[in-house]
């Protein structure tokens, strides 16, 4: 397969290089080989895509919906079609087990630009009666939109951003992470080959600076971030000072809490899924699983049983079923909490270590008798690791996990379904779960609330944060007017 991109951007429709940036090595995490080369974008490239974006966007704009949103089906028809070379890119990029990645990247991409490519005819604005008179509003795109990605779904955020952002008649520039930078050169080849006009999803490579760089130029309408807090925090200060658009994706250290009526066999796969999945490097991961003390140890035990079912291996073996973490730093990172874990005093019931292989592989972690105080119990980890911790009471549990800064999900197991709903609605989060975790269909909203993020991607929420309204006030009578 070819893993080195014809050029390290995609600018005005082609492919471009300027060698004149630094170079950024991609790395394959199951084996820690270079297996491609880009280069960051110089401010030259920048300004390319900047202008092309702002020159393509006004005649985007003009299009009908219908135009539009037939460009973006037909690019998901053909990232379907493509959907296991694009997986096998995004497990190459990223170190995801091809098991993974054959169901959830390229086709929750193509899923996104199918549902915005729908919604695109249907942005229509409102009439509203003033008796004679009246107003009515437009749903206007904001321009250029600059998109700035986190390294765990490269195919997924560029297109989680891209759909609503050209649906709404926008231009995107999008910044993939400087860790994964394969995947959304490929989604903008698709676009271009669907029928998308030169200039209007464009991607430049490179670090925080050239998201830096996008942000601060006064030609930018929009930024949506997904990263981490602090990242987050830059970002949203620096659209701030020019009065930008956001819509912050970041992070967080969400609750999953076990009600001692719970189907354990549910709430062990969901604590899996919320936990285990892509090695833990998923945003809205429950990383703190509150399980009533009553069933605590059956919990635990039916958890170390089938955290055994994880497959170590090479990611392209579709019956590898957990890869390793995304880089070299990313793994030391984790082991640092891992080590953390152990010595304040957490009980280690699986994994805990560096598994002895190729790549940077470490073991599905379980650490019980977690306390609220601890480090792994309060700072994401974005590895392999879940911390358990036991509850005895509703109130109790609500405020525990409510007790941090972030807010991005909280699920709930139980069979007490107005429990279920009680629970939920007094949790601090953005995007719930009840009786099961993780799931993100396009057609719900997702984000966070408190530290967590601004604004939401996918449904119809996502419409909101990447147009505006205009309203007009028509008068059908004279003009009255003091003097
Ligand atoms: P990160 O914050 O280090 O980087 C995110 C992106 O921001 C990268 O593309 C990076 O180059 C860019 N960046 C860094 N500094 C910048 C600056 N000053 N100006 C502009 N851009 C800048 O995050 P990461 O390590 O790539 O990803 C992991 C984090 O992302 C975790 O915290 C995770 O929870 C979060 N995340 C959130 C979601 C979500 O949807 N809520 C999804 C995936 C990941």
């Amino acid at each position: 397969m070819q893993l080195q991109p014809t050029a390290s951007h995609f600018v005005d429709g082609v492919y471009v290089e300027d060698t004149a940036g630094d170079v950024i090595d991609v790395i394959y995490p199951a084996t820690g080989e270079v297996i491609a080369k880009v280069h960051a974008a110089t401010p030259a490239i920048v300004e390319q895509a900047i202008s092309s974006a702002k020159r393509a966007q006004k005649e985007w704009a003009k299009m009908t919906g219908t135009e539009r949103g037939r460009i973006l089906r037909r690019a998901a028809d053909m990232i379907r079609a493509r959907n296991h070379e694009l997986s096998m890119l995004e497990t190459f990029d990223t170190g995801k087990p091809l098991q993974e990645t054959l169901v959830a990247d390229a086709t929750s991409g193509a899923d996104a630009l199918e549902y915005f490519g729908g919604l695109a005819a249907t942005l229509t604005g409102e009439h509203i009666p003033m008796g004679e008179d009246w107003v009515y509003t437009v749903r206007e795109p904001l321009g250029v939109c600059v998109g700035i990605g986190a390294w765990n779904y490269p195919t997924q955020i560029a297109c989680w951003k891209g759909a609503p952002a050209l649906a709404c008649g926008n231009a995107m520039i999008f910044k993939p992470s400087e860790t994964t930078p394969l995947c959304a050169l490929k989604v903008a080849e698709i676009l271009v080959e669907a029928g998308l006009p030169a200039g209007l999803y464009n991607v430049v490579q490179g670090m925080g600076e050239v998201g830096g760089a996008l942000v601060n130029d006064p030609r930018v309408d929009k930024v949506s971030l997904t990263g981490s807090v602090p990242t987050g925090k830059k970002v949203y200060a620096a659209a701030a000072s020019q009065m930008k658009h956001v819509t912050m994706e970041l992070g967080g250290k969400s609750p999953l809490i076990v009600f001692e009526d719970a189907d354990i066999e549910n709430a062990v796969g969901g604590a899996i899924n919320g936990n285990f999945y892509s090695s833990g490097q998923v945003c809205s991961n429950g990383t703190r699983v509150f399980v009533h003390k009553d069933i605590k140890e059956k919990f635990l035990a039916r958890l170390a049983e089938r955290v055994q079912g994880a497959v170590l291996g090479d990611p392209q073996d579709e019956a590898t079923n957990f890869g390793p973490m995304v880089s070299e730093r990313q793994m030391n990172i984790v082991l640092g909490y891992i080590e953390q874990g152990k010595k304040e005093g957490a009980r280690l019931i699986c994994g805990g270590e560096r598994v002895d292989m190729q790549g940077y592989f470490l073991a599905p972690t379980v650490f019980a008798d977690v306390t609220d105080d601890m480090v792994i119990a309060q700072e994401e980890i974005f590895g392999p690791v879940m911390a358990v911790l036991d509850f005895e009471d509703e109130a109790e549990v609500i405020a525990r996990a409510n007790a941090t800064e972030f807010g991005l999900s909280a699920g709930v197991f139980t069979r007490d379904l107005s429990r279920g709903h009680r629970v939920i609605g007094q949790l601090e989060a953005g995007s719930c779960f009840i009786n099961s975790y993780n799931d993100a269909p396009v057609e719900a909203p997702f984000g966070g609330v408190k530290a967590s993020g601004v604004g939401r991607e996918n449904s119809k929420e996502a419409i909101q944060h990447y147009s505006q309204v205009k309203s007009v006030y028509v008068r059908m009578g004279d003009v009255e007017a003091a003097f």
